[in-house]
């Protein structure tokens, strides 16, 4: 079973299927501090780009970009519901690997973010969002549009 999910791997990555080059490319694909802070936000939810776009206060080019180079890594692991595209990080280990870094780099644990848990964020009119906030639906459908308007 074991050989079997290594072949099926080396398929997969067979332009950089050397132990350096592997593990250099995640570490180049994460070595960008938005990225990390992209990796942290989505934690252990999932979340739509809208959601990212309200909690990390970027524009949502800014952050569609950098959600693809993380999922042509293979972090990322995306589910569509509707208009709505949601994504995940394929493996919490990716968490732990930033840890790792940081503790290297000297950071106290007492700096690392904490990890988000299905929070309600006022801004975003993802499904999620819009159930539990005290802005009306109506508000949140009319800012929509008008963001809309400036695309
Ligand atoms: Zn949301």
């Amino acid at each position: 079973m074991e050989e079997l999910r290594y072949y099926t791997f080396s398929i997969l990555n067979m332009k950089t299927n050397t132990f350096e080059q592997q593990a250099g490319n995640i570490l180049s694909v994460l070595g960008n501090p938005f990225r990390i802070q992209l990796v942290f936000a989505l934690g252990a939810q999932e979340a739509c780009v809208c959601h990212l776009e309200a909690l990390l206060k970027k524009r949502q080019a800014y952050i569609s970009q950098h959600l693809m180079a993380l999922r042509e890594a293979g972090m990322l692991e995306t589910r569509r519901d509707g208009k709505f595209v949601y994504y995940r990080l394929s493996n919490p280990e990716i968490l732990e690997l930033i840890q790792h870094a940081a503790e290297v780099a000297g950071v106290d644990r007492s700096q690392f973010p904490r990890q988000r848990e299905n929070e309600v964020l006022d801004k975003c009119i993802c499904p999620h969002c819009d159930g539990g906030s005290s802005v009306s639906h109506l508000e949140k459908t009319e800012n929509l549009s008008v963001a809309n308007k400036q695309i």
